[in-house]
């Protein structure tokens, strides 16, 4: 494995007597954390079922050189394992940035019944961003929708990464994230 990058950014310890969306949000944020460290751009998720977590998993494109690797996708093929079935009926995804089309595909397929993301993406975001494929009236399974949970802290960690990389890029901080940041 390549040699760790630090992550000025600390994991988070939410009390496990609580389990509400934000629990499981920040567990998905704590997943962020790992991926900085891979140097894989930093996005986090998890599934919940039954008020457990059956799935987690980081954004991992770059170490498994895999376009398809997103945390989403990672995390529900984790939890079909875990629940012996492709439906995903019970579960909810946590993910710390609104699904790609790919993946907003991926939530649509896997017949999930709730999604719950951080930072929404106007570009390239899928479930209420620049798309909503929740809205396409022909198909016939629709899942609930909650965009911007811990939408801040999320942003700030995935523009500090962004913007350590073009430090040490150009050499030289430059102006805050771009459109093209999101697209990840
Ligand atoms: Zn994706």
């Amino acid at each position: 494995m390549a040699q760790e990058l630090p992550c000025p950014f600390e994991k988070k310890f939410p009390s496990e007597l609580l389990r509400d969306d934000r629990y499981f949000m920040t567990l998905a944020y704590n997943e962020c954390i790992n991926a900085w460290r891979q140097d894989e751009v930093p996005v986090g998720a998890v599934i919940e079922y039954g008020g457990e977590v059956i799935a987690r998993a980081f954004n991992r494109v770059n170490g498994l050189k895999d376009p398809t690797a997103h945390a989403e996708i990672l995390a529900i093929t984790q939890a079909a394992g875990a629940v012996g079935d492709w439906r995903l009926n019970d579960c909810t995804l946590y993910v710390t940035k609104e699904p790609c089309p790919m993946c907003s595909g991926a939530t649509l397929m896997s017949r999930l019944q709730r999604v719950v993301y951080g930072i929404r993406d106007p570009k390239m975001g899928c479930l209420g961003g620049a798309n909503n494929l929740n809205d396409i009236p022909t198909i016939n399974h629709h899942f609930e929708i909650t965009p911007g949970l811990m939408e801040a802290e999320c942003l700030e960690l995935f523009q500090a990464y962004f913007k350590l990389k073009r430090l040490k890029e150009t050499g030289h901080e430059d102006v805050g994230t771009t459109a093209d940041d999101l697209s990840h």
